[in-house]
């Protein structure tokens, strides 16, 4: 079950669902997440993850890591 409501942690407006691209810059690998679910607030614009995807964008980024790879692209939906 699904949270029905997130409000933004910035301006409390409510936060609707969408789907973003994570993108993280660790120096010598860039990862570039797409597709990642999230909830974005329609009056700042500011993006929330869940608890979950936000672990299982952590997993990505270490796997991205030990790749080695100067750019990882990854589609979330196959990886989670
Ligand atoms: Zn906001």
């Amino acid at each position: 079950m699904q949270l029905m409501n997130m409000n933004c942690p910035h301006c409390g407006s409510k936060a609707e669902k969408n789907l973003t691209t994570y993108t993280i810059d660790l120096g010598e690998v860039l990862v570039v997440i797409r597709r990642v679910p999230c909830y974005q607030c329609d009056h700042c614009g500011e993006i929330v993850y869940d608890a979950d995807v936000f672990q299982n964008i952590e997993k990505i980024v270490g796997a991205a890591k030990t790749m080695k790879q100067e750019v990882s692209i990854v589609d979330y939906k196959k990886v989670a």
